[in-house]
Parts: C-alpha cells; sequence; structure tokens
C-alpha cells in the first residue's frame, strides 16, 4: 500500500498514520524524493486497512501496489533513484564506471591497478577481498587483509570502493571498510544475507542470480530494502543459456524491462557476462546504450597471472579505450561522463 498525503498535512497528522500503521503491525516507509509526501506500507495483509487508513487526518488517497516487490516498485516511487557512493551518484543520468581487479590479491598489486583505472577516469574502485569461487581449492582472497588493502587504495586514489560480502558472519566487517556492498550473483538469494546487508543500511550493488527472473531480482531488493536500505543498484552480470561461446549470456533487454517497472539504478557488468576479454568494450558501450547507469568492469595488468578471472580482465590500456568510446557515446546519448577526483587533483 501506499499512503499519499496531503500537501498540507501537518507533522501531527503525519505521526498519526505513522502509529496507526505501526499499531496494525505493519512497517511504515518514507518515500524520500517525491513532491509529494508519500509512506510506503509493507507487511499488510488485511484489504479493510485500506479503507480506515484513508480516513485519517492528512491522507489524500491510499493505493494498492500491484506488484510482489513494493518499495523497488515505479508504483511506489515513480522518480528515479539516485543513489550516492562517496561523491558518486548512480542513477541520475551520468554514466559511472567501477572498475578494478576481480580479486584483491596483494596491496602492491591492488594500489598499482587502482591507479591506473583512477587515471583513466573511474569513479569507483572494485576488488575482492571474499571470493565466492566454484571450486573449494581456489584462491578464496585475502579477506580482512585485502579489505585493509582496498581501505589504503582509496586514501590514495579517492575513489570510493565496492566489495563483495559472502556471508552474514563478515557482514559488519566488510561494511566498516566498504562504501559500497556487493552481494555475488551466488548470493542473490541468500536471504538471511540480505536482511543483514539491509539492516546495516550502506548502498548495495547486488547481481542477479545467474538464472533469476526480474520479479525475482526485484524481490531481493525489496528484502534489503524492507531491512532498512533505500541505496540498492541492480547489476546485470549475464545469465545462464545454451550459448557456449561465452560464459554467460548478457541479458541487455534487463535494463529497459527493469527501468519500467523499478525505480532502482542498474548497473552492467560485461566482464562476468562474457568471461574474455574482446567482448567486455563492445558489451559495455551495448549496456550504456540500453540505459544501464553504469558498468563494472574487471581491469588488471597483468591477466595471465590473475588469481581470478585473467582472461576477462582489460589491461589498462584497453580500460583507457574503453573509458574514451564511453565518453563519445555518453555525449550522443545527452549524458555526461564526469571526469572524477583523482583527474582533478592529478590534472591529467
Ligand atoms: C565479482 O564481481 O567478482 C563476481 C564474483 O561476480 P558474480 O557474482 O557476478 O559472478
Ligand atoms: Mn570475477
Amino acid at each position: 500500500m501506499l499512503i499519499i498525503m496531503d500537501a498540507q498535512a501537518t507533522s501531527g497528522q503525519i505521526e498519526h498514520v505513522n502509529n496507526r500503521i505501526k499499531e496494525l503491525g505493519y512497517q511504515p516507509h518514507a518515500i524520500p524524493g517525491t513532491t509529494r509526501l508519500a509512506i510506503g506500507v509493507t507487511g499488510n495483509r488485511d484489504a479493510d486497512d485500506r479503507v480506515h487508513l484513508e480516513s485519517l487526518p492528512g491522507v489524500q488517497q491510499v493505493i494498492l501496489v500491484t506488484k510482489p516487490y513494493k518499495l523497488a516498485s515505479r508504483e511506489t516511487q515513480p522518480e528515479d533513484t539516485i543513489v550516492t557512493v562517496g561523491s558518486v551518484r548512480i542513477g541520475g543520468g551520468d554514466v559511472v564506471m567501477m572498475a578494478g581487479p576481480c580479486a584483491v590479491e596483494s596491496k602492491e598489486q591492488t594500489l598499482r591497478i587502482a591507479h591506473k583505472v583512477a587515471e583513466a577516469g573511474a569513479h569507483i574502485l572494485r576488488g575482492g577481498a571474499f571470493k565466492p569461487r566454484t571450486s573449494p581449492y581456489a584462491f578464496q582472497g585475502l579477506g580482512e587483509k585485502g579489505l585493509e588493502i582496498l581501505a589504503v587504495a582509496r586514501e590514495e586514489t579517492g575513489l570510493p570502493i565496492v566489495t563483495e560480502v559472502v556471508s552474514p558472519v563478515d557482514a559488519k566487517l566488510v561494511a566498516h571498510y566498504a562504501d559500497m556492498l556487493q552481494i555475488g550473483t551466488r548470493n542473490m538469494q541468500n536471504f538471511e544475507l540480505l536482511k543483514i546487508v539491509g539492516e546495516i543500511g550502506k548502498p548495495v550493488l547486488l547481481k542477479r542470480g545467474m538464472s533469476a527472473t526480474l520479479t525475482e531480482t526485484l524481490m531481493s531488493a525489496e528484502y534489503l530494502m524492507s531491512h532498512g536500505t533505500r541505496d540498492v543498484v541492480i547489476c546485470e552480470r549475464g545469465v545462464r543459456t545454451f550459448s557456449s561461446h561465452a560464459r554467460n549470456t548478457l541479458d541487455v533487454s534487463f535494463v529497459p524491462a527493469l527501468k519500467k517497472v523499478s525505480h532502482l539504478p542498474v548497473v552492467i557488468d560485461p566482464s562476468h557476462a562474457s568471461g574474455n576479454r574482446h567482448s567486455v568494450i563492445p558489451l559495455g558501450l551495448a549496456g550504456i546504450a540500453v540505459g544501464a547507469d553504469a558498468l563494472l568492469v574487471d581491469v588488471h595488468d597483468d591477466p595471465e597471472h590473475a588469481l581470478v578471472d585473467g582472461p576477462q580482465a582489460l589491461p589498462p590500456d584497453d580500460f583507457k579505450a574503453l573509458m574514451q568510446r564511453l565518453d563519445r557515446l555518453a555525449e550522443a546519448l545527452d549524458r555526461d561522463l564526469k571526469p572524477n577526483r583523482y583527474a582533478a587533483e592529478v590534472g591529467s
């Protein structure tokens, strides 16, 4: 349910409505960014409550939200959400680039690559300290040591950090270091993880499950939002199909479909979608062309020796070429690829 308050509703009336919602055993959620004050209601089951709530002083209208996801739905919030990570705004029309190594392997490797992506104009640094690996024998990430390295990279480049959290046990630790928490494709329906990460309240990059529908993806976003965070960005990273020429199939049709039903920003990850370097630039450009708000790209300066996902990593020069092509594409789309702070400070 969505309660639309009168434009002249007093703060006392708003408080009264919030209290009634809680007394009924439901949760009120203030919907920001709207021209009128709206209160989302989740947890409601009784259709009669609508009539009751509509009769309260200061209430203009109560609308039933038909989608199973409520807070993530455009019915609840018609305006696009803008998620702010550090000083970077995702979803306001600018083209945003998140880039870095798939995994934090060492301090030297991470700092070298961080400086390279910052120089090329990336806005957010990616890097996994906790890695969800198919094989238990594969490199699992440096854990907290990796987070400490990312914090140094942020300090040196000024770029905010997005890094993955794979377990509820580590959620607070990762949140202590990260500016944005990534939930990977394998964990999209780890509901206990979603609840804890939602409660932390930091921005979240939620990757679509590799076989998840649009509705299932938004229901996972709903877990995060109903537990406290508003700042959810959805990432399309390819889905499993019969195609064997690539690791996954990038579903570009997901972007306009999601934008139609949800106000949340969308990111395309052309690296994990394809699994091969030569596809990353074309798929990244395609992602922005269909309306994605940002890209998430693996970059490595020694892909041959990368501990994770070397074959899909762009070397820094290729990454720079992608940024230059994106700049031209953004212009053609009446969008902006803003310089990052690092470029302003280094003066390049
Ligand atoms: C990643 O971004 O490092 C990652 C593991 O991606 P995904 O969850 O999409 O496989
Ligand atoms: Mn990876």
